[in-house]
Order: structure tokens, then sequence, then C-alpha cells
């Protein structure tokens, strides 16, 4: 025989071996679809961790929020996803109410992540489930304001600060969250006053995402602006003196401190509609909630874990414990559909 003879032979001999293990293989397999709007490094480990517990892998599809929805939307009943990971209350209210989740009961995750961070609830269970937060906080450039100026959402629309304010996109869903929460605890005609001065007040107009307004106010264009936690520990701890050098110039507020709290977000999980491992689904929520997992999923984005007695990374430590305020998040979530009516009134971007 030629040694090309015998090499398709061991070659056809393999691919039998190969073809009678395969269907044992993946009968045994069990594999968990997780269509995620996060991707960090350590979100890795995360899931190596899940798998190596439970023998269940993980197959992840990445995109952003939006991408997220819309694709669910699209795949229907043939979706192959089980679980949703999203970043943000407004869009995971969003997906509530276009019908893409399914509730789910759990004694574990109702004993880890406090009630005020869970979605939607009806007798078959919960909507999502908050997994860590962020808070939207204030920075202001130190050399032309004090911190008394800007130490609460109010005062960012006093006529004292006309020409100074930087924001993103009043429609991202940071922001209709943030307002959202404003209803909640101004009630509608106040709020919407509000929005009138903060648009009044602009020193450009809505551009960039939150690391642009920090830089804003850096260099001197913005007095004051609004920022999630997270972007200001990135550059805290950025590994960049340029970086480092920006959260030099610039003070941090955790507004409302003598009233409601700062207002706080989450990112969160929640069950896909067509699940078709429900029950694995539900252990990788769990897992998410447990202490070791919310250490890794906080860090990966330095945020706040939701587990109260999970600590929080060396960054955030370093900004200081703030009130948070006590509004359930799923309210925020449903208020958005309004602020973005009002935000359309007075113009805002
Ligand atoms: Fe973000």
């Amino acid at each position: 025989m030629s040694l090309f003879a015998r090499t398709v032979i061991r070659m056809a001999t393999a691919a039998l071996a190969f073809a009678a293990l395969a269907p044992v293989a993946s009968a045994q397999e069990k594999v968990l679809n997780l269509y995620s709007a996060r991707h960090y490094q350590t979100d890795e480990a995360l899931y190596e961790n899940f798998t190596k517990a439970t023998g269940i892998r993980i197959n992840r599809v990445e995109a952003d929020d939006a991408g997220i929805l819309a694709r669910l939307k699209a795949e229907g009943t043939a979706s192959p996803a089980d679980v949703i990971l999203l970043v943000d209350a407004a869009r995971l209210w969003r997906g509530e109410q276009e019908g893409l989740f399914q509730p789910v009961k759990s004694a574990l995750l109702e004993q880890r992540i406090p009630a005020q961070f869970r979605g939607g609830v009806s007798a078959q269970g919960v909507q999502w489930w908050g997994l860590s937060t962020r808070g939207r906080v204030v920075v202001y450039d130190k050399s032309r304001l004090k911190s008394s100026d800007v130490d609460t959402y109010e005062k960012l629309a006093a006529p004292a600060l006309k020409g100074q304010f930087c924001v993103r996109s009043g429609s991202h869903p940071y922001n209709l969250s943030l307002f959202g929460s404003m209803l909640e605890h101004l009630g509608p005609q106040a709020t919407e006053a509000w929005l009138k001065g903060l648009v009044s007040n602009m020193a450009r107009s809505p551009k960039g995402g939150d690391t642009d307004q920090i830089r804003g106010v850096a260099s001197g264009e913005c007095g004051v602006a609004l920022t999630n936690t997270y972007y200001f520990a990135r550059l805290a701890r950025s590994s960049k003196p340029e970086d480092r050098a920006v959260i030099d110039k610039v003070g941090l507020v955790f507004p409302n401190q003598a009233s409601w709290g700062t207002h706080v977000n989450i990112a969160g999980a929640a069950v896909a509609k067509n699940a078709k491992n429900r029950e694995a689904a539900v252990q990788f929520i769990e897992y998410l909630a447990s202490d070791s997992a919310q250490s890794y999923f906080a860090d990966g984005n330095n945020e706040y874990p939701v587990v109260a007695s999970v600590p929080m990374n060396p960054a955030l430590a370093a900004m200081g414990k703030f009130k948070a305020e006590t509004v359930p998040i799923a309210k925020v979530g449903a208020n958005t559909a309004q602020v973005q009516q009002m935000l359309d009134r007075v113009g805002f971007k």
C-alpha cells in the first residue's frame, strides 16, 4: 500500500471514529445560548467558571443592546437565545414591554437581589434581574465651580450655569433613565421645566459618550457634565498619564445626597421568552448572583455589585460611599416613554 493510500485509510478511520463519538458527545453536552451586550475580558473567566461548575457550555452572541432586542424580535419563536444580558434599565424595560422575556421565580435570586433592582413582577415571577449597578454622577471644572454649585441634579438647570452644561444625547438610555427617575421624584411639570433648563444651559449640542463629557470638562469646553461612575473609574484606573491628568482636573459629585440620593442604574439579565434551556438559563442567572461571579461581573466594567455584601473595586472605593436613590428601577424604566415626549417638546436632542 502506498503511503498515500495508508494516509487516506487512516483519515477515514479517524473520521469514522469521530462520527461514532460525535452524536454521543453532542447529546451529553449542554449548551446555553447567551445574547450579551457586555463584553469585557473578565467575562471569559466568569463563563469558564460556570462551565466548570455545571458542565454547561456558554455559546455567546455579542451585540449592542438595540441589536440584541432587534435580533430577538426578528427570530421570534425560532430564537435560540436562552439568557439575555443588557446594560440599562430603559432597555430591559423595553425588552419586557415587547414580550421578549419570560418571568422567573427563584428563591435564591429573591434573597440575593434587592427588590429595587428587579423588573416587572407577576404571579409567574420576575421579568429581569439587576446584576450590577452604576451611579449617574456630576463632574465639574474645579477651576470654575465649587462642588456646592452642582451638588444636585436640579442645580444643573440653574441660570448660573448658562453655557456650561455638557451631556450626551438626551435620548440615550442612560439619560432617559435618569430623567425617568427625576419624573418619579419631581412630577411631570417640574421635570419638564428642569429639562428645559438643562437645554438652555448647554455649552454645546449633545454629542459623544460619557467619557467625552469628562474630557470636555477637563479641556475647559464644559463647566459641568453628567457621567456614569464606571467611565470616571476607567479613566482613574487608566495606565495612560493623559487619562489620569483628565481626572486630576475635574471634581466628582454624587448628587442629591441631602435629598433622595444619586440616580442608580443597572446591568441585568432575563430569560428569553422562547428559551429552549430554561432551567440552565435560571441556573446561570443564579450563578451570576453568587459572591465570586458578582466580583467578576461588576469589576469587568467598574460597577458596583448588586449583592451588597460583595466588596467594590479600589477605584470605586476611592470615589467614596454615597447615598443611592431607592426608586424601583422598573418604575424608572416605565417612565422613559413619557420623558422622551418631554425631550421632543423642549428640543433636547
Ligand atoms: Fe456605558
